[in-house]
């Protein structure tokens, strides 16, 4: 832990490490679901969706690592155990038990829908206050703004919109 380093932050610390961890569980559950649905998908352009799915999964994973690493630099610690995320996460989880494409385009269309939210949240909360925490929040959030359009472009072209 950088003592200066987390001196600096203009924000509650311990609450900004407990948000953090939240996205944390919303970022494992959010990769899961989306390399999940990438194995049992079914249905019109499969391969394009599959693509795009899997691509996505990976993104969220780099997520995962940047919110780890930040965490770290606070002094706090990341959440260790699985049966944690379910407690700390902000999006929940939704199985893609429907394996046709069109609902699973729509669920991770909302997953991505509230992670703009909570991102959005984070970055109000941290804004001149804690400039590192603000790049990383404003960089996944970049991401999380392109999955959703991705995603909405993909349904469009399949005429689902
Ligand atoms: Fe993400
Ligand atoms: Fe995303
Ligand atoms: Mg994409």
């Amino acid at each position: 832990m950088g003592t200066r380093g987390r001196e600096i932050v203009g924000v509650d610390v311990n609450e900004l490490i407990e948000e953090l961890n939240k996205a944390l569980a919303d970022e494992w559950l959010a990769y899961y679901q989306y390399w999940i649905g990438a194995k049992v998908a079914k249905g019109p352009m499969r391969g394009a969706v599959v693509a795009e799915l899997e691509e996505h999964a990976n993104e969220e994973l780099e997520h995962a690592g940047m919110l780890v690493e930040r965490i770290l630099q606070l002094g706090g610690t990341p959440i260790l155990s699985p049966e944690e995320w379910y407690k700390a996460t902000n999006c929940g989880y939704e199985a893609p038990s429907d394996p046709n494409v069109k609902t699973l385009l729509e669920q991770n269309i909302k997953g991505e829908q509230c992670a703009i939210d909570a991102y959005q949240k984070l970055i109000k909360m941290v804004k001149d206050k804690d400039p590192i925490t603000y790049q990383m929040a404003l960089s996944i959030l970049e991401d999380e703004v392109e999955h959703e359009e991705d995603l909405e472009a993909l349904s469009e072209d399949m005429g689902l919109l």
